[in-house]
């Protein structure tokens, strides 16, 4: 049997462990710290925002818990949320006691449909006499929403956006980067996402004011008294310093990381879209330029004689690991009972979709062992 080919690996670019190193010698084995203050401001530096607005946190998931919670979400609240989305998008909705409205995804971009964001929010006006208290669009794959158009619907209406870029750092919409078109933009740093803190996420504030109160949320609401004195609920959602100095490591590598993904998904495209149903997700013009976190393909059954999840099992059968696309989140048991606005796009697209082996770490050979599976089952029926 042939060596096993991930979906997408953690890639270590070589310097972690000097920052890591460095956390030790200098006893900053805690969290907060130098590494945290470092990773902050590579991250601002990189996304052109301003000093002091990134929060670094345990995770994207916390992030988007905060982000919520500053755009003033509360107990009994709607949330719209993208329906084609992995589910920690929308479970920090939960946690808050509110409720998620889950609203489809457009053909092009695969990410929130914004006629249907309009839709939904008069729907909701109508039907509850309030408007919903935030907006949630997610960069799904890395492949920018077309945030100008969603951000003006979300300001017609006065509703704050929560953009989830978790799967999109280095990806830009129309020249700006995703994560810094909402009121808030949450990044993810778990092990398979463009860089990995071996888990971690970042909250993107639109002022210092507002990143203060991320963090004091995220280091138990402590109030600056001599003794422990607590006025909210807090969480403890800090990124370790240990943890940053793995981040500020990846942050040199990130380019290149990129670089690799968009030259992986380009000999996918190259290869495969010549072959009958099959498709490589591309960006749909020049105003996108997607990170290509991970290469999905779609297959229309009819024309390549093989379906996804067929596909998906002869790549097993050859150790290559594969992923059907996220399951939309109207058609998950948990949130069988909440409101959903949906046309059968993204249905469609859990159907007749895959994820492909897209680490940046993958050699030209592995990539070829990928293509060349692809085209034998084609040829085979
Ligand atoms: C990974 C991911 C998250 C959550 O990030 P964690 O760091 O794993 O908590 C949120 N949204 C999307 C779309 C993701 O892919």
């Amino acid at each position: 049997m042939q060596q096993r080919i991930w979906l997408s690996l953690a890639h270590m670019g070589g310097k972690e462990q000097a920052f890591i190193q460095e956390a030790f010698d200098t006893n900053w084995v805690v969290p907060l710290g130098p590494n945290v203050d470092g990773f902050e401001a590579d991250l601002e530096k990189y996304l052109q925002v301003r000093n002091k607005t990134i929060a670094a946190l345990c995770s994207g998931t916390a992030a988007i818990h905060l982000g919520l919670l500053l755009a003033g979400v509360e107990k009994g609240d709607e949330v719209i949320c993208q329906s084609f989305t992995f589910s920690a998008s929308c479970n920090p909705i939960v946690y808050l006691g509110a409720t998620p409205v889950f609203v489809d995804s457009e053909k092009d971009t695969w990410n929130m449909d914004p006629a249907l964001l309009r839709e939904a929010i008069e729907d909701r006006i109508k039907k509850t006499g309030r408007k919903p208290k935030a907006i949630v669009p997610v960069h799904l794959y890395g492949m920018p929403a077309k945030m100008d158009e969603i951000m003006a619907i979300a300001n017609q209406y006065g509703i704050p956006v929560v953009e989830d870029a978790a799967e999109a750092l280095g990806s830009t919409y129309k020249g700006r980067p995703c994560g810094t078109w909402g009121r808030f933009g949450i990044l993810s740093f778990n092990g398979n996402k463009m860089i990995t803190t071996s888990g971690g996420g970042a909250l993107i504030c639109p002022d210092e004011e507002n990143c203060r109160k991320a963090i004091f949320y995220a280091t138990q609401a402590r109030e600056p008294y001599p003794y422990y004195q607590h006025m909210q609920i807090g969480y403890n959602y800090r990124l370790s310093n240990i943890c940053a100095g793995i981040g500020r490591g990846q942050m040199l590598v990130l380019d290149e990381h990129i670089a690799r993904r968009r030259q992986i998904q380009r000999m996918y495209r190259e290869a495969i879209n010549p072959i009958p149903g099959c498709r490589i997700m591309d960006n749909p013009s020049a105003d996108f330029n997607s990170n290509f976190w991970l290469s999905c393909i779609l297959v229309d059954k009819d024309k390549a004689g093989f379906s996804a999840e067929e596909l998906r099992l002869y790549l097993e059968s050859q150790n290559i690991e594969s992923r059907r696309l996220w399951k939309p989140m109207h058609l998950q048991p948990v949130f069988a009972h909440v409101p959903s606005y949906t046309h059968g796009i993204s249905d469609a697209f859990f159907e007749t979709g895959l994820c492909l082996p897209s680490g940046s770490s993958l050699t030209e050979e592995e990539i070829q062992r990928v293509i060349s599976c692809i085209q034998h089952i084609t040829g085979r029926n």
